[in-house]
């Protein structure tokens, strides 16, 4: 079974990003509070009658003078020609036919899978009436008018669409699947790494059955691993528009930060641990992601000078009090510790997955309790009877106890430290929550 994709192309502002929300039963865009921007996701799964499907929004931020213009309308459908098994064509029936629109037919005539336009905006009858303009594009098996805000219209779209699907796809064909980030400021080797990944092993797994053929995240089997590299296209497309790059790096990489399983912090070994590469991983602790840290550029780094001890200990010692962080010093250009990068990132997944039964946790830290107990709190004995993992998507920890509200935060500490030297959790922030019994 694979996964069927619709892709939405489009001039800014036709209304792309509502529609997405819609296909994926998700009324709100989510705003970024900082711009203003609409920053919802651009990678999104949903159903109609039976049959399931991933929904690309090509929109990336780019705007701005025109010559931007006709590299993000290849970008756009590029990406939808190679990736989609259906493609919509959105289109402004209140601002009526613009030259970009016209541009943007002209690319998508290229297109050998299904196009249709969808006229928006036509939220009413009088201005759905309005549509009868694009057929002059030419292109098109059919003008489909819907209003995204409101829903009308949506729905014989996708009636439509449906029937251009192989079959009934699957839920979330990444179910399972790690999912990696690689984030860090410009210019430390982020394409670098991802693009020795991609381009070694020749292994992207796009036409196999069951996979998810999709450039913004991209899955990979390299080194007999699979995994899931979200964002890719950011990574691998470097653009040529030096205004605002920082803006819209920062912006793509809170987004990945957010879809991804373990976030891969790279440094650059010459400059050392700066303000920004905290926040990424504080940023990354807040959201309960799995993190490793890649020193990278070591290659240009004089050993004698500086030690990975001493490099690992400063690192350390900026990120308190996050402590249990792997670092690993790597060399895109020399592929020095690249195999190293991708074997800790899928055993830090496989940290923040696993779970342990509960008959081992007790064994293990009940003991550590007794021998350390909570202090008592005016008189009173707080007394741990048992302890659980819960079956959710982060480590969390539930201590079984007679007065939860006297657990303080040292002995909490005090108990996060148990568990992380009776089991490995590497580069996993774990939460413990202390509930009445
Ligand atoms: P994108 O840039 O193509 O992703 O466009 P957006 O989804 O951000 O929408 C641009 C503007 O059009 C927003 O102000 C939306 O609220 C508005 N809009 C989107 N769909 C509709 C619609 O069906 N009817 C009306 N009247 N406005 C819409
Ligand atoms: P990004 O902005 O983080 O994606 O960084 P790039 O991958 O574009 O790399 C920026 C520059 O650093 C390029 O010139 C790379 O060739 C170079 N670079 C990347 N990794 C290494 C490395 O391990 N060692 C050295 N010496 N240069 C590197």
């Amino acid at each position: 079974m694979s996964s069927n994709i619709i892709a939405i192309v489009g001039r800014p502002n036709v209304g792309k990003s509502t529609l997405f929300n819609r296909l994926i039963g998700q009324r709100k865009a989510i705003m970024d509070n900082v711009s203003g921007v609409t920053r919802d996701r651009s990678y999104g799964h949903g159903q109609w009658i039976g049959k399931y499907y991933t929904v690309i929004d090509t929109g990336g931020y780019v705007h701005g003078s025109d010559d931007i213009f006709e590299a993000e309308i290849n970008r756009q459908v590029e990406l939808a020609m190679n990736e989609a098994d259906v493609i919509l064509f959105m289109v402004d029936v209140d601002a009526g036919l613009t030259g970009l629109d016209e541009e943007f037919a002209n690319v998508l005539r290229r297109s050998k899978k299904p196009v249709f336009i969808v006229a928006n905006k036509a939220d009413t009858n009088a201005r759905a009436h309005q549509m009868g303009e694009f057929y002059a594009l030419g292109i098109g098996e059919e003008i489909f008018p819907v209003s995204s805000q409101n829903g009308s219209g949506t729905g014989e779209l996708l009636d439509e669409v449906v029937k251009h699907f192989k079959d009934e796809g699957v839920e979330d064909p990444d179910a399972g699947i790690p999912k990696l980030a690689v984030l860090g400021r410009p210019n430390v080797g982020k394409s670098s790494f991802v693009n020795l990944l991609l381009g070694e092993e020749r292994n992207i797994v796009t036409d196999q059955a069951g996979t998810t053929r999709d450039a913004i995240h991209s899955r990979y089997n390299a080194f007999g691993k699979e995994f899931i590299i979200v964002d890719t296209a950011g990574l691998r497309r470097k653009s040529k528009v030096s205004e605002d790059i920082e803006f819209y790096s920062v912006l793509r990489s809170v987004r990945a930060l957010e879809d991804a399983d373990v976030c891969i912090v790279m440094l650059d070994a010459t400059r050392g641990i700066e303000a920004q590469d905290v926040n990424i991983i504080t940023l990354a602790e807040k959201n309960r992601k799995g993190i490793v840290i890649l020193v990278n550029k070591w290659d240009l780094v004089e050993k004698d000078t500086h030690s990975t001890k001493q490099f690992e200990e400063e690192i350390l010692d900026r990120i308190a009090p996050i402590k249990y962080v792997p670092v690993i010093f790597t060399s895109v250009i020399t592929k020095q510790r690249i195999l190293k990068a991708v074997e800790k990132a899928m055993e830090v997944y496989d940290n923040k997955t696993k779970k342990i039964p509960t008959s081992k946790l007790n064994d293990l830290i009940l003991p550590d309790i007794e021998r350390y107990p909570p202090p008592a709190i005016k008189g009173k004995f707080v007394k741990i009877k048992y302890i659980t993992q819960l079956p959710t998507h982060n480590p969390t920890f539930a201590f079984f106890c007679n007065l939860p509200q006297y657990i303080k935060e040292p002995y909490s500490r005090y108990l996060e430290n148990c568990i992380r030297r009776h089991f490995d959790f590497e580069g996993v922030p774990i939460n413990l929550v202390f509930r009445k019994k």
